[in-house]
């Protein structure tokens, strides 16, 4: 473990990719290049809100929350060895090309070796000031979207969903203005920056612009940076197999998408700027948990009109945005039918691992070959938990109790006066099939419980727990964001004292601002 100061840097990205040769932090289009070297802007007052211990172990980083250290999450110092820069980068925006969008107000400022096992991780400042592709924007962000985007990453990552990581969250002490609901009332909130750290940011919006540019040099360059660092069994002395690994990339981002409706989660805005070409979650905006098992929920209400990203519609959204990739990619290949065949695969990849993800939150295991009374149970089983509204969460844990009953899953269900005789009597029929197909399985009542319980998450950052976390933290009370975040640590595991985490959304929060509508203003 080490300061800050001397954590091993290298600067892959700043060395091996083509830059922007100006430096300053004027508006323009950034042709040629992958990144604008910048530097942070200098907030008032740092102060440490969380550090998290075990990102810090990741990087080999001392977790004292040391002056230097704060000083460098704020962004306020840069240490020898460091080489910030705002990544290049476009995409489609709700289906339309938005052109240059880059790195508004995220700033790589490092890449550190990891001193346990040599992988390398990016260190990133969301909210460290304006860029050279802020736009109109002030490349700020304010507390409750970077403490989101903190809570939300490391829950993700302790549910066991590939995702970017985050370090630390710190308030600038300068207030920032934002309209949260678009509805014309401007307000200050506090500013903070939170300090991502992942592989690697690029997303399929950094390829693509390169493409929308005719620009066949500098997407090969990139496309050969990425093959050599993060996929190196697709590139052999030189050459390179573009299809084999966006074949790859297109499996990690089915199984990204299949773990995201396996927890509930809800993305908000899969533009192609914010689809990983690690098959990461990447970009914590507008997101939320299902709470009601509603496929045509989104919180975000910039997309509440056609919502484009709601919760059922993601795995084909993810889709659509491979074949953009792809379109981009076609420009380095001379065949263009192994590219169409990868975006035709994926209908078949993501079905047989979603098939497979509910087979197992149900404690079953999918045999291989086709069993038709599977798919029987699974639809069933979705149209029950879409007609009668049902807490998601809870109703896989309760369904893992021995023996389940209408009384077992009394407490799922929001309304559970107004089910009606025929719903319950559904409801019975569909238990009987379950226990028929459990005992087909051979498996015992113990057993389907431990299954279940490893797979199906009993504490998720409900919308609503991290609204009370927002409020509180902006108040001044940290130790509720504290309590949650370690909560989250084991989402698996009941925790005696911890009830009022696994509850089903209060009454209140149904329709409240930040618990179930939400906005990109951040
Ligand atoms: P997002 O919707 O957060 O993924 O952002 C879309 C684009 O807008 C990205 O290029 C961001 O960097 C940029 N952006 C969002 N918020 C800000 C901000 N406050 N200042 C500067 N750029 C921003
Ligand atoms: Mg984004």
């Amino acid at each position: 473990m080490t300061d800050i100061a001397h954590l091993p840097f290298t600067q892959r990205f700043v060395h091996e990719l083509p830059a922007d040769p100006k430096t300053d932090n004027s508006l323009r289009q950034v042709l040629r290049a992958c990144y604008s070297h910048v530097q942070p802007t200098h907030v008032a007052r740092p102060e440490l809100l969380v550090l998290v211990p075990e990102v810090a172990a990741l990087i080999g980083l001392d977790p004292e929350p040391t002056k230097e250290l704060v000083e460098v999450l704020a962004g306020n110092r840069i240490v020898d060895g460091m080489a910030p820069y705002a990544a290049c980068y476009g995409g489609h925006q709700f289906g339309t090309w938005a052109g240059q969008l880059g790195d508004g107000r995220a700033i790589t400022i490092a890449e550190v070796t990891a001193p346990s096992d040599g992988d390398i991780w990016e260190l990133q400042l969301k909210g460290a000031g304006p860029t050279p592709y802020s736009r109109r924007a002030d490349g700020r962000a304010v507390l409750r979207s970077s403490l989101r985007e903190l809570v939300c990453s490391e829950a993700m990552f302790h549910l066991g969903v590939p995702t970017t990581r985050a370090l630390s969250l710190v308030l600038t002490g300068e207030p920032v203005q934002r309209d949260f609901l678009y509805d014309g009332h401007p307000k200050l909130e506090p500013g903070a920056v939170v300090c991502r750290v992942a592989p690697s940011f690029l997303r399929f919006g950094s390829y693509e612009i390169h493409s929308a540019r005719e620009d066949q040099e500098t997407l090969e360059k990139l496309v050969r940076f990425t093959l050599a660092k993060y996929y190196p069994q697709h590139i052999a002395n030189g050459q390179m197999d573009i299809a084999g690994w966006f074949d790859e990339v297109m499996r990690k981002t089915a199984f990204m998408v299949s773990e995201w409706m396996r927890v509930g989660f809800v993305h908000g805005v899969m533009n192609t700027d914010n689809m990983s070409i690690l098959g990461l979650t990447i970009d914590y905006g507008p997101y939320g948990w299902i709470e009601s098992f509603d496929l045509d929920w989104t919180p975000n209400i910039t997309d509440a009109s056609g919502r484009r990203y709601r919760f059922g519609a993601q795995p084909q959204v993810a889709q659509w945005n491979l074949a953009q990739l792809a379109r981009a990619l076609s420009w380095l290949v001379e065949d263009l039918d192994p590219l169409r065949a990868t975006i035709d695969a994926y209908a078949r990849e993501f079905s047989s691992l979603y098939r497979h993800t509910m087979l197992r939150k149900l404690g079953l295991v999918a045999h291989a070959q086709h069993a038709t009374g599977d798919d029987d149970l699974l639809t069933d089983l979705g149209a029950l938990l879409v007609e009668i509204e049902t807490d998601m969460t809870l109703f896989f844990r309760y369904l893992a109790e021995p023996n389940p009953s209408l009384v077992t899953l009394h407490d799922a269900y929001y309304a559970p006066d107004q089910i009606t005789a025929v719903q319950r009597a559904q409801i019975e029929r569909w238990l009987m099939a379950y226990a028929h197909r459990v005992r087909v399985e051979g498996i015992s009542e113990e057993e389907r419980r431990t299954r279940m319980d490893s797979i199906n998450p009993l504490y998720v950052p409900r919308n609503y727990l991290v609204q009370e976390v927002i409020e509180a933290t902006e108040a001044g009370d940290r130790t509720q964001l504290l309590e949650l975040l370690d909560v989250l640590r084991r989402p698996y595991t009941q925790q005696p004292g911890k009830e009022r985490f696994a509850k089903k959304r209060p009454d209140w929060a149904r329709h409240k601002p930040g618990c179930s509508m939400l906005s990109c203003s951040s």
